[in-house]
């Protein structure tokens, strides 16, 4: 997909509005328009980057220091008992939206949601060990 027909580049070059709740010259984080928790947010890189592999060595770090700093902000204003961090890197992993972006979900205690174990449960036939050889 061409960074014209984004939805997340026409977000950067303010072509659709958004809730920033963060942001720096490499990377912008906003309020996600159907959220699954309170405060739940997103953070793209402000180049069109479709997935991890495609972030530069310097890129992938300001977008780690944005998702603290974006954490810290969240904190401090809705005051949450914990978060799940993570990003959907693929449409088998169910990214719907091709530029990279990371979900911040805030977590409260008693909120009936699930850890990121819940997200998938088929480990396939291989045993640890037997995947752990072909790493080596
Ligand atoms: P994905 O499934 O690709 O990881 O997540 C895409 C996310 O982007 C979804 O949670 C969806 O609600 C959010 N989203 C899609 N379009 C817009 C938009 O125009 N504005 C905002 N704020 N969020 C959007
Ligand atoms: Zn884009």
């Amino acid at each position: 997909m061409s960074p014209k027909d984004c939805i997340f580049c026409k977000i950067i070059a303010g072509e659709i509005p958004n809730y920033t709740i963060y942001e720096d010259g490499d990377t912008l984080a906003f309020l996600d328009i159907h959220p699954c928790a309170k405060g739940h947010t997103v953070i793209i890189p402000k180049q069109h980057r479709e997935r991890t592999a495609g972030l530069s060595a310097v890129e992938g770090p300001a977008l780690m220091n944005a998702v603290q700093k974006t954490m810290e902000r969240i904190q401090t204003v809705l005051g949450p008992d914990g978060f799940n961090v993570g990003w959907n890197d693929g449409s088998a992993a169910g990214q719907v939206v091709p530029h990279l972006h990371i979900h911040i979900f805030p977590r409260w205690v008693g909120d009936g949601g699930g850890s990121v174990h819940s997200i998938v449960k088929n480990p396939g036939e291989m045993s640890v060990a037997e995947v752990a050889k072909l790493f080596l």
